[in-house]
């Protein structure tokens, strides 16, 4: 087998295996228990996620564990909930009619009528954990350019003094495209000295999701300049089903599961022990190979790039260096990747999610392909699991089905 989707999903790695184990039956103590082993795992349980803060310039008190990016997600935009808050600092709440006008989401929790104000920008190109929750916000969407950039003309123009949130991915998870987070912090800093010297009380919070950036990009909050941000497991070679929420000092939540209190108030629900302690391990290991790994990507990207014929290169810059994105113009993707899959070489279409759905990529959409391109593209992204001997022979493998393809429909 040669797997090229690790943007997809990422296998566990045997350290990472090896340092969950003992909190699945020796120390499965819950945390919250008062005799003295429970009382060693939550300080194992704040070590880790101290380990998954500093990998982000943050601190453990900065950190909500969830359940994945998509809950993270989720959690970041009830920053907009200002009628019920809680920090991560600081557990208060605080009742606010006032709050509640402006945002129609924080009323439609109490089913009282709302004014619609768009309070969110989004990416148009954003996973679709962002996009669906950013939408029933009432959400605008900002444009990309064709190299799926964030076009910063069309976010100026779109904040408003009503705008409360933007949340910017850090790396595409179709094109792996990095957006320049440092960049939009820099313009919503602008925005912000405005509304002050005008009186204008109005928060603007700046959201990423990080999933796909974890392991290929040195991350730090502060020079990102960001208010949240999501950070995921999974695609890391950490268990699936765990992720963080950096949260500002700045940034006040709205919990989405109420009960024990876990999370300081934000996430209630016994904490996933191995889960943390997996992506803490996960985390430190993607620390330790950042550079090589990089620099071992952006080789295959070339030689892969090198030896594939008769296609078209869709993310040609500023993308992660294991992200090549090409497209096969005249063919069926989808049937590429079944021929594939026979030869034993796994490749994408898009997002697994939206392909699941057999729906067109809104990503590839939003760069402007024609539905040529978009019908003929495929997602490879490199990962732990590979050699360069693979990728030389999945370029071959690629060839062939793609020519025969060709010679299949008549193309010459
Ligand atoms: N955000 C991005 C950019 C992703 O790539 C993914 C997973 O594919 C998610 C969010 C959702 O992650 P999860 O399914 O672990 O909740």
């Amino acid at each position: 087998m040669i797997y090229l989707d690790h943007a997809a999903a990422t296998p566990v790695s045997d350290k990472v295996l090896e340092a969950m184990k003992p909190y699945f039956d020796v120390e499965f103590f819950n945390p919250s228990a008062a005799y003295l082993p429970a009382k060693k795992v939550a300080t194992d349980y704040e070590a880790a996620k101290g380990v998954i803060a500093h990998a982000v310039g943050a601190k453990a008190s900065d950190l909500v564990i969830t359940a994945g990016a998509t809950e993270a997600n989720n959690l970041a935009f009830t920053a907009l909930d200002t009628e019920f808050i809680f920090h991560s600092g600081s557990r208060r709440s605080r009742p606010s009619p006032r709050g509640e006008r402006a945002n129609p989401r924080a009323a439609a929790l109490r089913n009282t009528p709302s004014q619609n104000i768009n309070s969110v920008l989004y990416l148009e190109t954003e996973h679709e954990s962002v996009r669906a929750v950013a939408k029933s916000y009432g959400g605008i969407a900002i444009k990309v350019l064709p190299n799926g950039m964030i076009d910063l003309e069309d976010l100026k123009a779109k904040i408003t003094d009503e705008t409360q949130m933007i949340s910017v991915s850090l790396a595409n998870n179709e094109l792996g495209t990095i957006q320049p987070l440092a960049e939009i912090a820099r313009i919503i800093r602008e925005v912000k000295i405005d509304r002050m010297k005008r009186g204008i009380k109005t928060q603007l919070l700046l959201h990423s999701d990080a999933s796909q950036a974890l392991n290929l990009l040195d991350i730090n909050v502060a020079r990102l300049g960001v208010d949240l941000l999501t950070l995921n497991a999974a695609k890391v070679y950490g268990p699936k089903g765990v992720g963080a929420l950096y949260v500002s000092h700045d940034a006040r939540l709205r919990p989405l599961t109420l009960g024990g209190g876990q999370e300081k108030g934000l996430r209630s629900g016994t904490e996933n022990m191995p889960g943390v302690i997996g992506f803490a391990k996960a985390i430190e290991l993607a620390k330790e190979h950042l550079n090589g790994n990089r620099k071992k990507y952006a080789s295959w990207r070339k030689i892969l790039l090198s030896e594939l014929k008769n296609y078209e290169l869709i993310n040609k810059k500023h993308c992660l260096d294991n992200f090549v994105v090409v497209s096969f113009p005249g063919l069926d993707a989808e049937r590429l990747i079944f021929l594939l899959e026979e030869k034993g070489v796994y490749v994408a279409t898009g997002a697994a999610c939206a392909a699941s759905k057999g729906e067109k990529s809104h990503v590839l959409r939003a760069i402007g392909l024609s539905d040529e391109l978009i019908n003929g593209s495929l997602r490879v992204t490199f990962g732990e699991t590979n050699d360069e001997g693979q990728i030389i022979k999945a370029a071959q493998i690629i060839n062939e089905i793609v020519k025969n393809e060709r010679l299949r429909i008549g193309m010459n």
